[in-house]
């Protein structure tokens, strides 16, 4: 089926897999560089990416923003540490409370940290229950693997922190479980590692009562649907309604563009409650991360990004349904985050095929792939995806 060669890529993953823990899976190829939503693998390979690294790649691979706000910044000051600051750290804290709505910033370096420091947010209401989704993904370091829904994630390290119940992900199971004695409620509006999975219609206004009417803290995972993702800044605007604010957002991911960094934004009340000395890491806040971050969003604003990746992905969704292949039985999600249901346990077998066409697409269970492509994508690349899909889908299938 495939002209690809992977004689490199074989012998790279193996020297990989002599030095790298065992929890480190076997790469799908080893990439020596990218450019635009395409990447290059070290045998010459080349692949058309509609994963973007997990949703991670807002700009796509090398873009000239990117590369100049990471070379300025390291050209100029890298490092201070958080006794200093920096002119970066105080415009992109500004710049995401403008996008969100949000009172106060604190920055980290990743999606589980963003999770660590809302976990350590709920814990100064005095109270210490928390609310999970089933299928949630909150991240792999111990607090926030204690919130994910995944059993296999938590059980080789119990105990974990106490107090967090795993509930189904319906209004009524989210009102039986909900009391006085909640700190917070953690949600991902769309489940991202489950497969891209929506919650049922009206669910975050729902949760937003409820944790409001019980003085619980609403705390929305947007690590992976942030930073205008979804065809929107942040996916809690469009569920929420108008004027209506959750009480902490953890962003990581998109916002970066590839360079690794995390925040929790908190609202109104929750804004107050970390006090001095309670929480901290040697790089939040760095100037070369918070440079980069703000360089992309800034991108994403100024070239129309956000509205980019909901025209495209009402596109993709129209190309996915229009290939009419059987064995799709829908698609979930929104903008550039969507999940496409397969009738039959072939997603591995899908992006297996797809790779070796070159399409980097991700099998995130056995009948979910989840499609992300960097919001920069037009016409041509939705053509290619398209054909490359179709062709991927109909081997699946036979
Ligand atoms: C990726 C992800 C995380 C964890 O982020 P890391 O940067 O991998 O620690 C948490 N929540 C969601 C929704 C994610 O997609």
């Amino acid at each position: 089926m495939s002209t690809r060669t992977t004689t490199q890529n074989d012998a790279w993953a193996e020297r990989l897999a002599a030095v790298g823990m065992k929890s480190i899976p076997r790469p799908l190829a080893v990439l020596a560089r990218g450019e635009g939503a395409r990447v290059w693998d070290v045998d010459g390979n080349e692949y058309l990416d509609f994963l973007a690294g997990i949703a991670v790649n807002s700009l796509g691979h090398a873009h000239p923003v990117f590369v100049d706000a990471v070379a300025k910044q390291a050209a100029t000051i890298a490092h201070v540490s958080n006794y200093f600051a920096t002119r970066p750290e105080v415009e992109l804290a500004e710049r995401l409370l403008r996008l969100t709505g949000g009172q106060r910033i604190l920055f980290g370096n990743s999606g589980a940290e963003a999770i660590e420091a809302a976990i350590k947010l709920s814990r100064r209401t005095g109270r210490t229950r928390i609310l999970v989704l089933e299928g949630a993904f909150h991240g792999r370091t111990t607090g926030a693997a204690a919130l994910t829904g995944k059993a296999a994630m938590r059980e080789p390290f119990l105990p974990l922190i106490p107090g967090v119940d795993h509930i189904e992900p319906t209004v009524e199971a989210l009102e039986a479980a909900m009391g006085d004695d909640v700190a917070a409620v953690f949600v991902e509006p769309i489940q991202g590692e489950a497969g891209v999975i929506d919650l049922p219609l009206g669910y975050l206004a729902e949760a937003r009562r409820l944790t409001a009417q019980h003085g619980a803290l609403l705390i929305l995972d947007e690590i992976q649907t942030g930073a205008g993702r979804t065809g929107d800044w942040f996916a809690f605007q469009r569920d929420l309604p108008a004027g209506s604010f959750p009480d902490a957002v953890a962003l990581a991911k998109g916002i970066g563009g590839g360079f690794p960094i995390g925040a929790l934004v908190a609202f109104g009340a929750a804004a107050e409650l970390l006090q001095p000395g309670q929480h901290g890491t040697t790089f939040g806040g760095n100037p070369l991360a918070t440079a980069t971050a703000d360089a992309v969003l800034g991108e994403i604003e100024g070239a129309g990004l956000v509205e980019n990746a909901r025209l495209r992905g009402e596109q993709l969704r129209t190309a996915i349904l229009g290939i009419g292949s059987p064995l799709v039985t829908g698609i979930q999600g929104r903008g550039l985050l969507l999940g496409v249901g397969l009738a039959d346990p072939v997603a591995g077998t899908v992006a297996a095929r797809a790779l070796a066409l070159g399409l980097i697409v991700n099998a995130a269970s056995d009948r979910r792939i989840r499609i992300a492509p960097p919001l920069i994508i037009g016409d041509a690349e939705i053509a290619e995806f398209t054909r490359l899909f179709a062709e991927a889908m109909k081997g699946a299938s036979a």
